[in-house]
């Protein structure tokens, strides 16, 4: 059995309660209250076509790939590869050459990094614009490089509102700027970033451009060849699918320039003790044994998801945010941390005289589960003059219902902490 054409069926309605009948850990109880779980940005459930689809794997068609000839290798093989063939139908990737399976969105920005020094196209001192909103992910890796003197970050600043500010965008530009590197939906703030319009600048100015999606393939439609950014990068456990798995794609002429991340098994073509020869992409990339059944497993949730109207599940997030929004301003003293004009199902607030930390331990006495903390991006913290926020970010299979009770906990909490 070809797994990537599975059970699910072809087109579904949107339906709430069967949606939710999908998700197994959905119907459990935390505390002894029945769970709401409003921590989405984090990691997304998953439902039970996902899980079984791994057990399947492993009952039925484990074996190392790319590398024998018996039945086992040639069905592995070909769910995995009939995987990357749905990523790049996903993302609408000109060539499923231009996917390559990595751990998730940490790591593809990590090899990006790695390997544009290596191949020196990041040297000592030259520069790298990101934006005051990114996730520690696509900071921290521009650190780590190019030595003591490092590269140069240039940081696009963000508004009151947590919008990016784009007015002096162009002036940032020189010749020691090498890429562009921003999220498209901001973990903390919720933001939709203007992606079109950065990729437009930078291409006038020659400068590749790479997209955080970590939180935006989940919301919305990503066309990877409409968008025409040069990397994108998502992770597979924020999309439903497991967590050990993630996708970088990058256009051909620069998946070729680069060298290979790391040496082992697959990523060679000859290897000799004098020299070695690297495979084609997408295999370069891919050193030693990958994440197969989470392969498999992430392509089982993008049909999952293929199944539903799009539309339908952009408004739902978007009735959710909209209440859960206008339910949180009632309550005196919360500050909504990201009112940007353009956003995701994610409201990050503070509340005056009560610590996000005791917001979120009361709240999971209820059975509730948000984030408190500064969610990887301290910057963002900075900005905003605050240690730490609470975070609610929902997902399509959340409801109304739930916000209700997220608010009614939240005021009973209150009440206790001030
Ligand atoms: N970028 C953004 C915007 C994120 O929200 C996250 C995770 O929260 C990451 C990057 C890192 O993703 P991962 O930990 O799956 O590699």
């Amino acid at each position: 059995m070809n797994l990537i054409n599975s059970k699910i069926p072809n087109k579904r309605p949107f339906n709430l309660d069967e949606i939710r009948s999908d998700f197994p850990i959905l119907q459990r109880l935390v505390n002894g209250k029945p769970l709401v779980y409003l921590d989405n940005a984090a990691t997304t459930q998953k439902p039970d076509f996902v899980i079984e689809a791994i057990k399947h794997y492993y009952d039925f068609e484990n074996a190392n790939i790319h590398r024998g000839l018996h039945f086992l290798s040639e069905v592995a093989t070909e769910a995995y590869e009939t995987a990357r063939l749905k990523v790049k139908e996903f993302l609408n990737a000109l060539s499923a050459s231009e996917i390559i399976f990595v751990r998730g969105t940490t790591e593809a920005i990590n090899l990006i990094a790695s390997t544009m020094e290596k191949a020196k196209m990041l040297k000592p001192n030259d520069e790298v614009i990101i934006t005051n909103m990114e996730h520690h992910a696509n900071i921290v890796p521009w650190q780590l490089i190019c030595g003591e003197k490092g590269i140069k970050l240039r940081v696009i600043p963000i508004n009151d509102d947590g919008e990016l500010i784009l007015d002096n965008f162009e002036d940032m530009f020189n010749e020691k700027t090498k890429l562009v590197s921003v999220v498209h939906i901001s973990n903390s703030l919720g933001t939709i970033n203007p992606v079109e319009k950065i990729i437009s600048i930078s291409h006038k100015y020659n400068v590749p451009v790479l997209l955080d999606g970590a939180q935006a393939v989940s919301h919305q439609n990503v066309d990877v060849q409409k968008l025409d950014c040069d990397f994108y990068t998502f992770s597979g456990h924020k999309l439903y699918g497991p967590t050990g798995i993630g996708v970088l794609y990058g256009k051909t002429k620069f998946l070729d320039s680069l060298p290979p991340y790391q040496g082992g098994g697959d990523m060679i073509r000859t290897v000799t003790f004098d020299k070695t020869t690297f495979n084609d992409l997408p295999h370069k990339f891919e050193a030693g044994t990958p994440h197969i059944s989470g392969a498999i497993a992430l392509a089982i949730a993008v049909n999952y998801l293929n199944a539903f109207d799009l539309n339908d599940i952009i408004q739902h997030e978007n009735k959710l945010l909209k209440y859960a929004t206008k339910e949180l301003l009632k309550i005196d003293g919360l500050r909504i941390i990201g009112t940007a004009k353009d956003k995701a199902p994610v409201i990050s607030f503070t509340i005056d005289g009560v610590h996000p930390y005791d917001v979120g331990t009361l709240l999971n006495n209820d059975g509730i589960a948000i984030r408190t903390g500064h969610h990887c991006t301290q910057p963002i913290m900075d900005r905003f003059k605050i240690p730490a926020t609470a975070r609610v970010s929902m997902a399509f299979y959340n409801t109304i219902y739930e916000i209700d009770i997220l608010i009614n906990s939240l005021r009973k909490t209150i009440s206790i902490l001030k």
